[in-house]
């Protein structure tokens, strides 16, 4: 049998990456700002539609950047999924705010928008979706919801870069929106990251917080003589480099998409005899989603041991992994956190839940051998 390593994620490079940047150094324009963070900030603003994206240092950062252009105060309430990433929650905490987790939906994991009304206190302040694995939120009733109670909208969509929610770019739909181009996301620029604006004013001082709190882009556009402390910022923009490494990487975002959503449809299609068979639960996409092929999970059938499944593929070479430990359930969780509900769907999914290695050059032989091994491993544990 083949050993031939398969690993959980390769960086996908276009090949035009150490052009770009020996342009930035050749042109001396070395920190942030430049023409190729002009360049990547045009690109996102006519694909997502959003008034005005903003290159970061990561989606972290631009969470970050979202807490304190809603103002969150020490007290406020901010709802979100406890299934998703820890900068999800921690950049709201950072201002003194308290995560409300609430569950998840069993079709596509993503916030429960049933559950969120309920959640609803006089100290709420901010709804904060996840798109996870790059499929869409049911945003009209979270939007509707948001807008009777007079709640903010945050995408978390760090995962969701060139996906749509009926038709509409992810990131481009609530008040804001966070994307990441981590080396792990689909678009790379090893750390990196966009904060979308979704209207006027908050566009304008997004640009103020990014700029150390000072109107320093209005300075340069000619829009005031002189450019001063306006309130409370920091450095959150990226040096020319990253954004020249992300620009090779913008140009080819539809191929990229393109190209990871033939392998997903081919693990699609090959895991669905075992589905069929009961051994496990396949991804389930909303049809008014346009996903952008960023995982490959499955859910495996309750009862099977997810750790001896791992130990399989990997005696095989084959690098699988499984994500979130809820974060009502972390130790940060349970410190700064509060739980809304039951949470009967995080912890069990949570638990089920195992990536497979999907990545641009993983060929459907690869990928073939990696559901083969699945299937003999749960085979093996199904009674
Ligand atoms: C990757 C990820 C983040 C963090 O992105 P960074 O760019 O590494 O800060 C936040 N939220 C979710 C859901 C993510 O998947």
């Amino acid at each position: 049998m083949s050993k031939e390593t398969i690993l959980f994620n390769r960086p996908f490079m276009t090949g035009k990456e150490l052009d770009y940047i020996a342009q930035a150094k050749f042109g001396n324009m070395l920190a942030g700002d430049g023409p190729f963070t002009k360049q990547c900030h045009r690109w996102l603003e006519s694909h997502t539609g959003c008034n005005k994206a903003l290159l970061t240092h990561s989606c972290t950062a631009a969470l970050e950047m979202a807490a304190l252009l809603l103002d969150i105060q020490p007290g406020d309430e901010v709802i979100l999924p406890s299934f998703t990433f820890v900068s999800t929650a921690n950049a709201f905490v950072l201002r003194g705010a308290v995560p409300v987790f609430v569950d998840i939906r069993p079709d596509t994991l993503n916030l429960d928008e049933r559950l969120i009304e309920a959640a609803i206190t006089s100290r709420t302040k901010a709804i904060v979706p996840v798109h996870y694995a790059g499929v869409a939120c049911e945003m009209d009733t979270i939007l509707a919801i948001a807008h009777k109670h007079g709640l903010a909208v945050v995408e978390d969509a760090a995962q969701g870069v060139m996906s749509t929610y009926k038709g509409r770019a992810l990131g481009s739909l609530g008040d804001l929106g966070a994307f990441s181009f981590h080396e792990t996301k689909n678009v790379i620029s090893g750390e990196g990251g966009a904060l979308l604006a979704n209207n006027p004013a908050m566009g304008l001082r997004a640009e103020i917080i990014r700029e150390k709190g000072t109107d320093r882009s209005r300075f340069f556009r000619g829009e005031v003589d002189k450019y001063t402390w306006q309130e409370v910022g920091s450095s959150f923009l990226p040096g020319e480099m990253t954004a020249a490494f992300l620009w090779a990487q913008l140009e080819e975002a539809q191929s990229i998409t393109n190209r990871r959503l033939a392998i997903w449809e081919h693990y699609h299609g090959a895991l669905a005899e075992l589905e069929l068979q009961g051994l496990l639960r396949r991804p389930i996409v909303p049809e008014n989603c346009q996903h952008n092929a960023h995982m490959y999970y499955v859910l495996l059938a309750p009862g099977i041991e997810r750790q001896v499944v791992l130990d399989k593929l990997k005696s095989h070479a084959i690098y699988a992994v499984f994500h979130y430990v809820p974060l009502h359930s972390s130790p940060g969780g349970v410190r700064y956190g509060r739980v809304h509900g039951s949470m009967e769907i995080t912890d069990g999914y949570s638990e089920r839940l195992l990536r497979l290695p999907l990545w641009l050059g993983l060929t459907n032989e690869q990928q073939d051998r990696v559901v083969d091994v699945l299937g003999d491993a749960l085979a093996a544990l199904a009674t």
